[in-house]
């Protein structure tokens, strides 16, 4: 009888993606996948640990697979991502039942463990391979990522990834389509790029073949059944005018733009070592605005940085009062062990941070409620995902946008339909199915 085993997943897209080819590498073993943890013979583990927060939340996990392990020996314990590998050999230290450990850049060799005949924990943190090298199982068939770039080579004074993930390396181009012609030939529609750092692709790339990023969009918007391209996440230092103009131009790339903003004020900016300034990013957002109009635009933004002065924090909402995002994932500053910012002066009382966060989301949510009142009325093509969430009468999806859409009709997951949108709210649209697709066009 074939083997089970369970992942669970924290944290970004990248481990969303990595989880899928930990999934798709098992599979390709002989592995089915287990609907509960407790039916599993190979527990796993995918970490995050950009905060506090999420090392908690999955250690209070593993006490769940300490006790399944308990209750069968002959069980297997993995923990894999940024947790992990910014721990290293501790982790068989505080937690000894675990039986394997590896880096976002060593999942290959969970297949090398569960072969090997070892009875003895093993680590593996280099940062050897991309695991878009390895065969995935998609979450859903009509959706899929594409690794471009594994790694960053920024140094922002309160982030833990260039020590979990590496230096920057970009993935040959030729590969790389070669893998997103895979992708359409099975069925993708909708391609996600994702790095660290998506807008430096390249740099790093021998000067014969050597493409940019934008160029690189270009190729994929070119392979035949692509119909949505996506990107994430991409650096405002590293947002230039030639990526800006291919939102115009490419007919697959969807309008909408994730540019982290972390804060408004150019002096915490410099602390945070985002080498660029609040004006340098609003001419970033004033260009995407020049370009394409009706772009949507996301951001990140941290709030309680060490040495946030009040002025600081308005900063910052002025900003996202200006801009108007669509969307924004705000954090409260969490310090990072080892990380500059972790040892900075000025670290801010818990209560202030909290109070500065709910001003933020106010303010987020007004302007992202006022901004999603353009589509009331239009027609959108919607990229239909399912059931929708809130009401199991009407279907989910997306619109290029990236704003997600409940509404009535029939279609299959998968489909793009056209909804008249009918009513908006800051996180969700609401309409009704029109017409098929085509009639859009
Ligand atoms: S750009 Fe900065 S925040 Fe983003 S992964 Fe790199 S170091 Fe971390």
């Amino acid at each position: 009888m074939a083997q089970k085993f369970h992942v669970t997943t924290f944290g970004c897209q990248m481990n969303v993606h990595d989880s899928e080819r930990m999934r798709g590498m098992l599979a390709s073993l002989g592995y089915e996948e287990a609907s509960e943890r407790g039916e599993a013979d190979l527990i796993l583990f995918n970490t995050c640990s950009i905060r506090e927060s999420a090392d908690s939340r999955f250690i209070a996990h593993l006490g769940e697979a300490k006790r399944l392990k308990g209750e069968d020996p002959q069980r297997i314990v993995g923990v894999g991502g940024c947790w992990a590998q910014s721990v290293k050999e501790e982790v068989f230290e505080r937690f000894p039942f675990v039986d394997v450990a590896f880096g976002p850049g060593q999942i290959h060799k969970l297949a090398e463990f569960l072969n090997s005949d070892s009875i003895s924990a093993q680590g593996y943190f280099e940062f050897e391979d991309f695991s878009g090298h390895l065969p995935t199982r998609r979450e859903r068939e009509f959706q899929g990522w594409l690794q471009i770039s594994q790694g960053c080579n920024c140094a922002c004074s309160y982030c833990i990834v260039p020590s979990t993930r590496g230096r920057e390396v970009s993935r040959d181009p030729g590969e790389l389509i070669a893998e997103a012609e895979a992708l359409a030939a099975d069925g993708v529609r909708e391609v996600t790029l994702l790095g660290q750092n998506v807008n430096s692709y390249g740099r790093d790339l021998p000067p014969a073949g050597r493409i940019g990023f934008s160029e690189l969009l270009r190729r994929v918007d070119a392979i035949e059944g692509i119909d949505r391209i996506r990107y994430t996440s991409p650096h405002p230092k590293d947002m230039k005018e030639d990526v800006i103009r291919v939102h115009a131009e490419l007919p697959a790339l969807c309008e909408q733009i994730h540019l982290p903003l972390q804060s408004g004020s150019s002096a915490v900016l410099k602390r945070m070592r985002r080498t660029y300034d609040r004006e340098r990013y609003m001419d970033r957002v004033a260009l995407i605005r020049e370009h394409v109009p009706d772009c949507a635009i996301t951001t990140d933004i941290i709030v309680g940085f060490p040495g946030e002065t009040e002025r600081d924090f308005e900063e910052t909402l002025e900003v996202a009062e200006e801009v108007g995002y669509d969307g924004a994932f705000t954090f409260l500053f969490s310090p990072r062990r080892e990380t500059e910012a972790a040892t900075m002066e000025g670290q801010l009382p818990h209560p202030v941070k909290v109070e500065r966060l709910q001003r933020l989301v106010e303010v987020v949510q007004r302007r992202a409620a006022e901004r999603a009142q353009r589509f009331v009325g239009r027609t959108m093509e919607v990229l239909v995902e399912g059931t929708s969430r809130t009401d199991e009468t009407r279907l989910r999806g997306r619109t290029r946008h990236g704003k997600a859409v409940n509404f009535d009709g029939v279609a299959e997951a998968g489909e793009l339909v056209g909804v008249e949108i009918e009513s908006a709210t800051s996180q969700t649209l609401g309409g009704v199915a029109v017409k098929p697709l085509a009639s859009l066009l």
